[in-house]
């Protein structure tokens, strides 16, 4: 191979949050000026408050509950269902490590399955395990790649097994016009800096399940009768206030609360989620059409009721090996963009192996392990404008020339 240390450079730096809009400032003003930073503090509409309501609105559900990260949402969602201590809990061998620790934090048990080259769920691996003793399913849609919901639900509805939506870094993607997050019984977003809404740290879980929810919310850490807090004003909560009445002392509190100034950042940044969509989802496929057109690079499709939110692009590795696909990673470096083969970068918290944490066997999943060792992740974020993305895209054509050579590309 060689490099092309004198290439242009993609000038874009995709590491760049977009600025919080200019509203999260008065209203952080204000609670500096008050002090006011605890969400049970005020009697009544605490930032905190008013994100959950705006945010269940927005995805069209009864019941949000905002809490310190998704990996929280998550642990209290498993928590909230009621499994007993080491009921196994069903998971995609692609996934972030949050989600098999959120399992072990729950006191359960992770049990993995394959996904296939697409990214999506194996059904066949998924069914087959499903019925192996499974007491819930965390369904994680990776980087915003849904699997097949409908084939999902069918599966677990007919065993009465309850599905949580990881949606951390989903949201505003949909399937079959359905909201990703609303199509399980709990569904569970981040606020972290690297999804679509930035609030450096923060989470949210969403259900229509009234009791669900009301143990969730004294789990989080609503002490005392602080869920009082957690009923609209004029809106009908009996079935909310009864959950309340029947789990209160009942259950542990694990303090997994927001702050108010996370919920200020993060309000003013809601209705700037269609626009953030509807950009990244056009730079997503500008550039998958390019990459699509180098026979050595290949973005697989989305499922066809899927509408995904992208903020960053996976593609495979086509007829490559090891080395190469180590080579290729370099020569993109050198070419000013940075990929990260998910199985070949070091400590990767996406490849299974590295769960070392994870009890009992080492999970073997060969075809997840092939997928990890070919699949390639770049940053793509909605600001980039279609230059910054002609760039990148060129830089990733070019950076499999620099490794496959030119010869073998024009067949001579
Ligand atoms: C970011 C992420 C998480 C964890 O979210 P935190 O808010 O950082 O806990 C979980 N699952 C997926 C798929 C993620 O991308």
């Amino acid at each position: 191979m060689t490099h092309h240390s004198q290439a242009p450079t993609p000038a874009a730096n995709v590491y760049d949050a977009e600025p919080i809009p200019p509203a999260a400032r008065d209203e952080i003003d204000r609670l500096l000026q008050s002090g006011d930073l605890f969400r049970y503090t005020a009697p009544e509409n605490a930032p905190v408050a008013l994100l959950e309501r705006e945010f269940a609105e927005m995805m069209g559900v009864k019941y949000a509950l905002a809490v310190s990260s998704c990996s929280a949402a998550l642990f209290l969602s498993l928590k909230a269902l009621g499994l007993p201590r080491d009921a196994r809990v069903l998971i995609p061998g692609f996934t972030f490590a949050a989600v098999p620790s959120s399992v072990v934090h729950a006191d359960c048990v992770p049990v993995l399955c394959e996904v296939g080259d697409n990214y999506r769920i194996d059904i066949d691996d998924f069914t087959a395990r499903l019925d192996s003793g499974i007491s819930a399913v965390i369904i994680s849609h990776m980087r915003g790649h849904t699997s097949d919901m409908d084939a999902i639900m069918a599966l677990c509805d007919a065993r009465g097994i309850p599905v949580v939506e990881d949606a951390a870094h989903s949201l505003g993607t949909e399937w079959a016009d359905r909201k990703i997050g609303t199509i399980g019984r709990v569904g569970c977003f981040s606020f972290q800096s690297y999804k679509l809404v930035n609030a450096g740290e923060g989470g949210i879980l969403i259900t229509d399940d009234a009791d669900l929810v009301a143990r969730a919310v004294i789990m989080s850490g609503a002490y005392e009768h602080n869920w009082q807090k957690h009923l609209a004003p004029g809106d009908n909560s009996a079935a909310l206030e009864q959950g309340f009445a029947r789990w209160q002392n009942r259950l542990p509190l694990y303090n997994l609360r927001l702050s108010n100034l996370a919920a200020a950042v993060i309000r003013p940044q809601l209705p700037e989620v269609p626009r953030r969509v509807r950009d990244g989802r056009r730079n997503h496929d500008f550039v998958a059409e390019r990459l699509n057109a180098s026979p050595w690079l290949h973005v697989p499709s989305a499922l066809p009721p899927e509408d995904r939110a992208p903020d960053s692009i996976q593609f495979n590795l086509v007829n490559m090996d090891d080395a190469q696909a180590r080579a290729f990673a370099i020569a993109a470096a050198d070419r000013g963009v940075k990929v990260q083969i998910f199985g070949h970068s070091t400590d990767n918290a996406r490849a299974f192996w590295n769960w070392q944490f994870l009890p009992g066997s080492r999970p073997d999943l060969p075809q997840t392990r092939a997928m990890l060792m070919r699949a390639c992740d770049a940053r793509l974020p909605a600001h980039l404008t279609l230059d910054q993305c002609t760039a990148i895209a060129d830089a990733l054509v070019l950076a499999a020339h620099d490794v496959i050579g030119h010869a073998q590309v024009y067949g001579t």
